[in-house]
């Protein structure tokens, strides 16, 4: 983690002269903020190029074809969308994005391919299981075509659904995780379709299992190795290399399996070598470091009589949520162009090294390529009071001893004493508690302590925010005296990694971007879970606790977007609390504007409640029963009886989430 501060401080030092000191809140908004301004604070530059960008409306404008042209106003979309009947949340997938994110990594492969005069070609697949949403994965394979764009499969049911998704024999269908007997057979017939399956063996066992059923079915298939990399990964992920990694053969194994196909006159059929080190690799020298290591693996596989030919270098191909292009866990330090080149680069050196012909190399980069196409947009219900804004008056004489004093301190915040001023108000502030615990503090006198107290940390916050070093008890301050906003979303439908994993996501509002976000909040969920909630935001430095947003308004929606969580988000998410999934559009661009390809609607109440047994039907009859006792005992009106039925009925057929009317 050490080196890891250490470069993102570099590049902090570099962006630190850029960075204005107008982040700091004002309560009025600032009559010079401009859209720029916005732009440098959501650092939507960083992690949106060249997708999302800001209009002069103060809008975020969508260009899902990145620099070739055509774009949209997201808000206006929204209002579209809302005209249609499409509630919020709504997730907002642009197939264009996908499309463009395809080609992007493949120009990256073909233009190292040619820098390094590589004797290979690059055939990437797509990991199942980071979306395996079906108009996705059909979107994939037909923008994959012209690449040869295949997938890869790590359980049985996404095998099943590569199986029928794909339709090129150039396209690989790469077979990894834990495979039973139908698993590998389903795999193996399918070359009898035409497909290209590569069954990767992951564990020891595997290896028998495969030998048999070449035997049973008459089949020679193409197998590839998983190898359990000594070279560690890092972060979140690391744990999938080493060797304690969950998958693949340690090198002992690796032999061992070498031998049985040997024994089953089989190593013509071993011809690919895997490693996956994990995902979201935010340092390319741990990359780098994996190559080199499989290289060796690779080169010595084909001089023990493998018949070597394909290379597959597995995912983390990591995405730039911070945009800050560091090795923060948040970040990464390389393009797709760096990626392409080593991978390239290293593995020419180590074939001709040994007079090799080079493999044709393999990457199943799934958050690289499905990050980007979705937006989440959702709306904001209300917010909480910020503490600490009510005026204050000066105390009387009758008033407590601990108010006056707590005042004393109140008016003598300055720059000087400001951290030893908070020790003294949190001192006050607790011994108030502690006698009123004691009934020597009335509640009303409590009521005024605590309102001092949060206004002397108020006065605290504004001098602190100015300054370049903030002692370390402070930092709470901000996250303290945040205003909550409440969304009309669960975090764990949603984005369930931020709860899980603190991953970090760019949040920020989709309009009023013209306008200073003049309030700091953070998010709270509809769940009643206290860990339904976004408290880290992405940030130049590290994270930070609160989210510059704007006051909500009484006539007007407010609408914030959650991007770059096209990947992993939508399976993982839950069903806490009964929240579904929400609305889901597809957007393609024509060239007359845009064409909502696809409406897949979020689930309604009654299809959460069937997911834990309960028959709508049933409910709503329970309910009309009890009405009707209630009528005849006389405690309930006809017309209350026929509202509450009402209600009932149209919710079991509606949208698990709060609608704005
Ligand atoms: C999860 C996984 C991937 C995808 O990794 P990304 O970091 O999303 O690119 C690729 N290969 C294997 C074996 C995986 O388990």
């Amino acid at each position: 983690m050490e080196t890891t501060r250490q470069s993102r401080e570099q590049v902090l030092q570099a962006l630190r002269s850029q960075v204005t000191s107008d982040q700091a809140v004002a309560a009025t908004p600032s009559p010079h903020w401009t859209i720029e301004k916005s732009e440098e604070l959501y650092r939507i530059k960083g992690w949106g190029e060249p997708y999302f960008s800001i209009n002069a409306a103060g809008h975020i404008t969508v260009s899902p074809k990145g620099d070739r042209g055509g774009s949209l106003d997201l808000y206006h979309l929204v209002e579209s969308l809302k005209k249609r009947n499409l509630d919020l949340p709504i997730l907002i997938r642009f197939s264009d994005i996908l499309e463009d994110r395809i080609e992007q990594l493949n120009a990256c492969f073909a233009k190292a391919i040619a820098r390094y005069s590589y004797n290979g070609v690059y055939r990437g697949v797509f990991p199942v299981k980071c979306n395996q949403q079906r108009h996705l994965v059909e979107d994939l394979v037909r923008f994959g075509r012209p690449h040869q764009f295949g997938l890869e499969a790590g359980s049985k049911p996404e095998l099943l659904i590569a199986l029928a998704t794909l339709d090129s024999p150039e396209s690989l269908l790469i077979c990894n995780g834990y495979k039973d007997r139908e698993y590998i057979e389903t795999a193996m017939l399918s070359q009898r379709l035409g497909q290209t399956p590569i069954i990767v063996l992951e564990q020891p066992d595997e290896v028998e299992l495969v030998i048999k059923a070449s035997q049973r079915l008459h089949i020679r298939p193409i197998l590839g190795v998983r190898a359990k990399l000594s070279s560690k990964g890092v972060g979140r992920w690391g744990g999938s290399a080493g060797d304690r990694a969950k998958f693949g053969l340690a090198i002992p194994e690796l032999l061992s399996a070498v031998e049985q196909l040997k024994q089953a006159d089989m190593l013509d059929c071993l011809q690919l070598l895997h490693f996956h080190i994990g995902s979201q690799i935010s340092a390319i020298s741990v990359i780098k470091d994996a190559l080199r290591e499989a290289c060796q693996i690779y080169v010595e596989l084909s001089a023990l009589g493998a018949k070597m030919g394909f290379l597959d270098v597995g995912g983390g191909l990591g995405i730039d949520y911070d945009g800050s292009k560091t090795n923060f866990y948040a970040s990464k330090n390389y393009s797709i162009q760096n990626y392409a080149n080593d991978v390239v680069a290293e593995v020419q050196e180590a074939c001709s090294a040994r007079n090799l012909p080079v493999p044709t190399l393999i990457s199943e980069s799934g958050r690289a390529i499905a990050s980007h196409q979705s937006i989440l947009v959702f709306d904001v219900l209300g917010t909480s009071d910020k503490p600490g804004l009510a005026a204050i008056e000066p105390p009387h004489e009758d008033d407590h001893a601990l108010l006056r004093e707590l005042y004393d301190t109140y008016d003598s915040v300055h720059l000087k004493n400001y951290q030893e001023a908070y020790h003294d108000a949190v001192q006050f502030k607790d011994e108030a508690i502690s006698l009123f615990n004691f009934g020597y503090v009335s509640l009303t006198e409590r009521a005024k302590i605590e309102r001092l107290y949060w206004a002397c940390c108020r006065r605290i916050l504004d001098l602190v925010r100015h300054e370049d070093y903030v002692p370390d008890d402070l930092e709470d301050l901000d996250r303290n005296l945040a205003s909550i906003y409440y969304i009309n979303l669960s975090v764990f439908q949603s984005m369930p990694d931020a709860w899980a994993i603190d991953q970090l996501f760019p949040i920020m509002p989709i309009h009023r971007l013209d306008e200073e976000p003049v309030n700091r909040g953070t998010l709270a969920d509809l769940t009643c879970d206290s860990d339904g909630k976004i408290d880290q935001f992405i940030d130049l430095r590290d994270v930070k606790p609160v989210l510059e947003l704007h006051p909500v308004t009484e006539h007007e929606p407010y609408y914030l977007g959650l991007f770059l969580g096209g990947a992993y988000q939508e399976i993982m998410g839950n069903l806490h609390n009964l929240f579904g999934d929400t609305n889901t559009v597809h957007i393609h661009m024509t060239p007359k504007g845009y064409h909502i390809e696809h409406v897949v609607k979020g689930d309604t109440m009654t299809e959460v409640l069937s997911y834990v047994q309960y028959d709508s039907d049933d409910l709503i009859e329970n309910i009309r029963r009890r009405s009707e006792h209630a009528l005849q005992d006389g405690t309930i009106t006809i017309e209350e009886a026929q509202l509450l039925l009402q209600h009932y009925e149209h919710s079991l057929n509606h949208y698990t989430y709060l609608s704005s009317d």
